[in-house]
């Protein structure tokens, strides 16, 4: 039972470590910028005033999202790295326990029944009691000559 408590714990580490590459690895995620210009100037000074306002707006919206991308990629780093570490914990706890384990069974383990390399087979049951006329070839069942042509046998 214990056995299989370790190796769940095993696997929940292996889970722990992917889910933590995963966050490293998805951790580069994409920029947001805004390339707004703002040196576009109209006739009148409204329009461009308020062109101006738009694409500082663009261009702050922008940075701000690069701002929150930033902290959502440090902290998928920091997640990242903190479930492979405990991951890489879990397992290698895993799997010294369940060497121990292991190693606690082997000790237990009861000693292999005496199993005969070689097992005789059951002696051929012997022939009937019989011996064939050196003579003749008939079979006589005992007796000190054969019952069909009287040799000797
Ligand atoms: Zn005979």
């Amino acid at each position: 039972m214990k056995k299989v408590f370790t190796i769940i714990t095993i696997v929940i580490g292996a889970i722990a470590i992917i889910c933590g590459i995963i966050c490293l690895a998805s951790s580069d995620i994409n920029a947001y910028t805004s390339s707004a210009d703002t040196s576009i100037s109209f006739g009148a000074d409204y329009y461009t005033e308020s062109y101006k306002a738009m694409a500082k707006a663009a261009n702050n919206a922008a940075d701000a999202a690069e701002a929150v991308a930033d902290f959502g990629a440090a902290m998928l780093s920091a997640f990242g790295m903190f479930f492979f570490l405990s991951g890489a914990l879990v397992t290698l706890k895993g799997v010294k326990e369940l060497l121990v384990v292991l190693a606690d069974e082997k000790a237990n383990a009861p000693a292999p029944a005496f199993a005969p390399a070689y097992a005789p087979e059951a002696a051929p049951a012997p022939e009937a009691a019989g011996v064939f006329c050196g003579n003749c070839g008939a079979k006589n069942e005992g007796g000190e000559f054969c019952a069909n042509c009287g040799n000797k046998l």
